[in-house]
């Protein structure tokens, strides 16, 4: 489109970008940054720049590392915290093989494929995240530390601290770059907040999160703060999340809505829970993909533990919030902000499709509170529990064709020779836990 390249080769001159950074994500969802001048911006838009593959996480062996990268140019953005003199823009990439071919270790690539599936089926799929992230002090050296100043609760309005300083300066910048922000808060536990922003398409949405990461980052530091988006940084209170909040559309129009279904829920959205809840269990090596990740899946922290769905309880696995007509939406609550968010949305829209494809049932909804359930209880009526540790995961996902089709081959070997390399170095550590309970007393 030799339009479009025209035109951000003249945005970018109006605006006297003199740096672009192509960016695009390794298979774990590290941010990857190539930095290129002006005068290289429209080699780069023919998708004629190379890199070294070899030089990322799970991309490819040395003997075929060329890549090459395609920016999207939907995604080119000024970032309004650095000088607009001589300013600096972005463009998130596709990663391509050297014979122009889209390149399987791409997780942007990746997502695109369960995009199109859904496309052939008539659906577009919209997805609203809900990240939450703690924002800690950095001691003189500058690492971070795990102190908080603020001393406020849930949706506390005082006092005003350095968080809530930085947090009101990463809206002002996310607004710059055209996010629409729902909501901003303080979180439950101290140090912790949240961000919502409105919904988009899936694709959209992905770099969505890719970009608001990195907003929230920069922003922290420059505010003299550390941000993480780890699942669970401190024993004892609540860890972060990343809710998501997901819908088919249909010809416009919501598919999941239905005034005459049960719940007002359409065939469609009953089949889409159903996908969800059979292939919770092998998603969760994606959307929990850390070690951590699993001790924020634990009773008393408002964090899923058992794979069950409601529409009237906020606690389950998936929820049905309350509204209906255009906002109709599931939302799968196990999901946290280390997720690779190209590689989860693109599982939870495979388990989704697969749902409606095959028609799978969804268990009948959990009204009652799990957690006063007895694990015989919970057999009773067929409640599984979400896996226990990210080897559990492992497991699951090695067992589940459905959620591995979804990522394809070279993204699903990769992906689990790491994950389980990360898990066998974790085995063999002697923790202070152990040190505290054992040494004296054997
Ligand atoms: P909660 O009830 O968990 O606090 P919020 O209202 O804070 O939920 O978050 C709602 C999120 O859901 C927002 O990101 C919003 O844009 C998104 N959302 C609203 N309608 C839809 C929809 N039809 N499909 C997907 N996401 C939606
Ligand atoms: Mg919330
Ligand atoms: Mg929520």
């Amino acid at each position: 489109k030799p339009e479009v390249k025209q035109e951000i080769l003249k945005k970018a001159k109006d605006l006297d970008v003199q740096f672009i950074r192509l960016q695009f994500t390794d298979i774990f969802g590290v941010m990857k940054n190539v930095a290129i001048t002006r005068d290289q911006l429209e080699k780069a838009l023919d998708g004629e720049l190379m890199f070294d593959g070899s030089s990322i996480e799970g991309f490819v062996r040395i003997e075929e590392s060329d890549m090459y990268l395609k920016p999207d140019p939907d995604t080119f953005a000024v970032f309004p915290w650095r000088p607009q003199e001589g300013a600096v823009a972005r463009l998130i990439c596709d990663i391509y093989n050297p014979d122009g071919t889209p390149f399987s270790g791409c997780p942007r690539n990746t997502l695109k494929k369960v995009i199109a599936e859904a496309k052939e089926m008539g659906y577009t799929m919209n997805v609203g995240p809900e990240a939450e992230f703690f924002l800690f002090h950095t001691d003189q050296n500058g690492k971070p530390t795990l102190e908080t100043h603020d001393k406020a609760g849930y949706f506390d309005l005082t006092p005003v601290d350095q968080g809530e300083n930085a947090r009101r300066d990463m809206v002002l910048t996310l607004q710059q770059l055209g996010f629409e922000i729902e909501a901003s808060h303080h979180e439950v536990a101290p140090g912790q907040h949240e961000i919502d922003f409105k919904y988009d398409d899936a694709l959209t949405t992905a770099d969505n999160i890719l970009t608001f990461k990195y907003v929230v980052r920069t922003l922290a530091q420059r505010h003299g703060l550390h941000a993480t988006f780890m699942a669970k940084p401190i024993m004892g209170i609540n860890g972060s999340g990343m809710h998501c909040n997901q819908s088919l559309f249909k010809d416009g129009k919501n598919a999941f809505y239905d005034p005459n279904g049960e719940l007002e829920l359409s065939e469609d959205a009953h089949y889409y829970i159903g996908g969800l809840v059979k292939h919770a269990r092998a998603m969760a090596a994606i959307t929990n993909p850390t070690i951590n990740s699993y001790k924020r899946l634990v009773p008393g922290y408002e964090a899923p533990v058992y794979v069950a769905w409601s529409a009237r309880n906020r606690s389950p696995l998936i929820r049905i919030p309350a509204r209906r007509g255009v906002g109709t939406r599931v939302e799968m609550r196990n999901p946290d902000p280390s997720t690779n968010p190209y590689l989860a949305i693109a599982v939870m829209l495979k388990a989704g499709l697969d749902g409606i494809k095959n028609k799978i049932e969804a268990p009948k909804p959990v009204n009652q509170n799990i957690y006063e359930m007895n694990a015989a209880q919970r057999a009773e009526v067929g409640i599984d529990s979400l896996p226990g540790s990210l080897e559990e995961a492992l497991v699951e996902l090695k067992g589940n064709t459905i959620i591995q089709s979804a990522l394809g081959e070279h993204i699903y070997r990769r992906f689990v020779d790491a994950k389980q390399l990360e898990w066998d170095k974790y085995r063999i550590q002697v923790t202070n836990w152990e040190l505290e309970n054992y040494l004296t007393m054997f």
